[in-house]
């Protein structure tokens, strides 16, 4: 599904930069800081606070372009627009960048409205004083999304995100890491003005557990939770993975205990198991073993289509 992305819900990614600081229990086992410090032959360069950020290339610059250019042929071949997923290796709202940079992302999403930007980040509170007066507003294309791993992010977070006039507002939900209510109001002086529960004010929730060799489990009860929330909400739901870990609930029988499996993919020999309070045990089989159903379903939505309006 995607042209130039391994993540299942964009076409494309696009790092105007790369490197970030950790501000976050789901920054715990960041990929792309791992990835900075393997190509740098030892610890990262580009992350931490006052450690230099690194601009990418002009040739990646102009990607974006090209896509842009493309979007006729790929509506054609899709039917609707293409997503770009920025920034997987940073954060757009990172205030160790120079905010040059941040004008010239501005600036190329300004030239690329043919394409739907998703602009996701774990600073959803530094938004606001980053971008110019009323641009979200200009720019319908731009899907802002927070990631949110647990419910003390989403209490603090969520009402800064749904403040914001963004056409699309989504939240990101991987590596969950515990059990979230997205239902609770509005807390403090919004609540007065605003009566609706968090989750109706949202168009957009994704959904997956951790991968990568320190992945912690998910249990599957937060994954189903936050779907049946969406569902009762009316709100699309995309689960995006299980990670790692694969719950013992249904299936094929691994070492006297059982797991819901996808397609064909192998189980290792010997999985290593975790138990939950509460009984639930989950077994460590690798991330394409795991795959991404949830109860015996995929489940793939996506906002619909809202450009040009709030
Ligand atoms: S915000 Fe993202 S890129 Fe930055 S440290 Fe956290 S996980 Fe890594």
């Amino acid at each position: 599904m995607a042209e130039n992305s391994a993540i299942e819900w964009t076409d494309h990614t696009f790092n105007p930069w790369e490197g970030c600081q950790k501000v976050s229990p789901g920054c715990d086992h960041c990929y792309a800081e791992t990835r900075n410090a393997r190509f740098a032959g030892g610890a990262a360069v580009n992350w931490g606070p006052g450690a230099p950020r690194r601009r990418t290339s002009a040739s990646n610059w102009n990607k974006p372009l090209a896509w842009n250019a493309a979007h006729a042929e790929f509506f054609a071949q899709h039917g609707r627009r293409q997503r770009v997923f920025c920034a997987s290796l940073a954060d757009v709202f990172d205030n160790q960048v120079d905010p040059a940079w941040r004008a010239d992302l501005l600036e190329l999403i300004d030239r690329t409205p043919n394409l739907d930007w998703l602009l996701l980040t774990k600073r959803i509170g530094n938004v606001a004083d980053m971008l110019p007066n009323g641009w979200l507003m200009e720019h319908t294309n731009v899907w802002l999304g927070a990631s949110i791993v647990n419910q003390v992010e989403a209490d603090r977070d969520i009402p800064k995100l749904v403040a914001l006039h963004a056409a699309v507002k989504f939240l990101s939900m991987e590596p969950l890491l515990g059990p979230v209510d997205l239902r609770g109001n509005l807390p403090g002086e919004r609540a007065l003005r605003w009566y609706r529960p968090m989750l109706n004010m949202l168009d957009w929730v994704i959904v997956g557990g951790e991968s990568g060799p320190a992945a912690r489990p998910m249990h599957p009860d937060w994954a189903r939770d936050l779907r049946d929330q969406c569902t009762a909400a009316g709100v699309p739901f995309l689960f995006k993975q299980w990670g790692e870990w694969l719950p013992a609930t249904e299936g094929r029988s691994v070492l006297g205990k059982t797991l819901i499996l996808e397609g064909a993919a192998p189980l290792p020999d010997k999985p290593q198991w975790h138990g939950f309070e509460g009984g639930q045990q989950v077994a460590r089989v690798g991330k394409k073993a795991a795959g991404r159903q949830l109860d015996g379903a995929q489940h793939d939505g996506y906002p619909s289509a809202k450009s040009g309006t709030f």
